[in-house]
């Protein structure tokens, strides 16, 4: 499939910097997807399941087979450290989320946690010691399938959630996060939020088809869009379909379909935003009614805030203009996150100097690095998935992808390390 040289990720100025192996990264990638891997090649790993302990014990046995001091805090957040040479500076920390979705990939979240693991084995191999400690994280629960909210782990590291409000959350069958914790024997001793750090770096699939349309082998993610949320109820007058004449008709559904029209519009009109009406309820929901209320649940996103206002502001007015009784409520939103100028610019000369080509991405998706982002400097380095899938089976990222992106990371560790 690939030989050694392909996967290697070979600096373009043949210095003496050390490399990482992508084939010893590859078959960790392949290696894993036994922890809840599924019939057709995916993984299923919920969040504080029996597998998601596997995958755990395993990453905890390997990071102590290479010398690291290994921290658990009370929301189950795992911190492996390999000692630099001055632990007076706060470590500099990288990874990711080794939980998945059901009937996810082998790639979402783990690839962050993996590559982690092979900087610092290739930090002991080729005896390079920094100066920083360098952590590997793997944050609980960022993919909020069993429990909600989404980014739990690094949520309540970065303050955004609080502990004993997580502890009580409930998934399907009853069960607590706490239970859970103490079940897979992950509850752990330190303090959240305890451990502080220089900086922090995060390796992703793209989960999106920007970087393979643009046929570039990196993204350098610059930031995390914002969200906001709309629930709109349109009330109008249930009629019989057959003896209401049309100019006495007050049609909900009609007034409906003219917002689901224009969040599309808005969204072509403020681009790189993005709108979708993702739920409709018509009441009654029958052929023959005029239908006499409808509901909209309403999506919105942008990397900027003021991007955000002005797709609001847009959505008010049309809304308004509207010869209907309609109420739009603003009922959730998510700022956009903008990463550390600093960092970014640490990503893109590392991905430079190693000679791949780059696009600069703002992610659609949300990421335990947007939380992170809030408490030390963040950025996001991004590897292309095929056909821009995730959340599915057949998620993939090439061995060439993986290593590049691991490299990536390692320089991008490296050039931090020395400032
Ligand atoms: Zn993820």
């Amino acid at each position: 499939m690939t030989a050694a040289g392909h996967a290697r990720s070979t600096p373009a100025t043949g210095t003496n910097m050390p490399e990482i192996d992508g084939d010893r990264l590859w078959a960790d990638i392949v290696s894993t997807a036994r922890f809840g891997g599924t019939d057709k090649g995916g993984v299923t790993r919920l969040t504080l399941t029996e597998e998601d302990r596997q995958v755990r014990d395993w990453f905890v046995a390997e990071c102590r087979s290479l010398g690291c001091m290994i921290e658990v805090d009370r929301i189950g957040n795992i911190f492996a450290t390999y000692p630099g040479e001055d632990p007076s500076l706060s470590p500099i920390a990288v990874g990711s989320h080794l939980d998945t979705q059901p009937q996810g990939g082998r790639f979402d979240g783990i690839l962050g946690v993996l590559a982690g693991l092979e900087l610092i084995r290739t930090l002991k191999e080729t005896a390079t010691v920094l100066r920083h400690n360098l952590t590997v994280v793997n944050w609980t629960n960022e993919e909020g399938s069993r429990f909600s909210p989404a980014m739990m782990g690094s949520g309540v590291f970065a303050g955004a959630s609080r502990l004993e409000a997580i502890d009580a959350v409930l998934d399907q069958d009853g069960t607590s996060v706490q239970t859970a914790l103490e079940t897979i024997g992950y509850r752990g001793e330190t303090p959240v939020g305890q451990v502080g750090f220089a900086a922090y770096v995060e390796l992703h699939i793209e989960q999106g088809p920007l970087l393979e349309a643009a046929a570039t082998q990196i993204g350098i993610v610059t930031g995390v869009q914002g969200v906001r949320w709309f629930d709109v109820a349109i009330t109008g007058t249930e009629a019989h379909a057959g003896s209401t004449p049309m100019a006495q008709r007050n049609d909900a559904l009609v007034a409906a379909s003219q917002i689901v029209l224009a969040v599309r519009d808005i969204a072509h009109r403020h681009l790189p935003g993005v709108g979708t009406t993702g739920f409709v309820a018509v009441g009654p929901n029958s052929r023959n009614v005029v239908p006499g209320a409808v509901q909209l649940q309403i999506d919105m996103r942008h990397p900027s805030e003021e991007g955000l206002d002005l797709m609001q502001a847009a959505l008010e007015q049309i809304v308004g203009a509207i010869d209907a009784k309609i109420a739009l409520t603003h009922i959730w939103s998510k700022q956009p996150v903008v990463f550390d100028p600093a960092i970014v610019d640490a990503v893109r000369a590392s991905a430079e100097a190693l000679g791949y080509s780059t696009t600069e991405v703002v992610s659609g998706a949300g990421h335990d690095a947007a939380h992170i982002a809030g408490i030390c400097p963040t950025a996001m380095i991004f590897v292309p998935s095929k056909d821009g899938l995730s959340h599915n089976e057949a998620e993939y990222s090439s061995p060439e992808e993986c290593a590049r992106g691991a490299g990536v990371l390692l320089q991008t560790v490296l050039q931090i390390d020395l400032k």
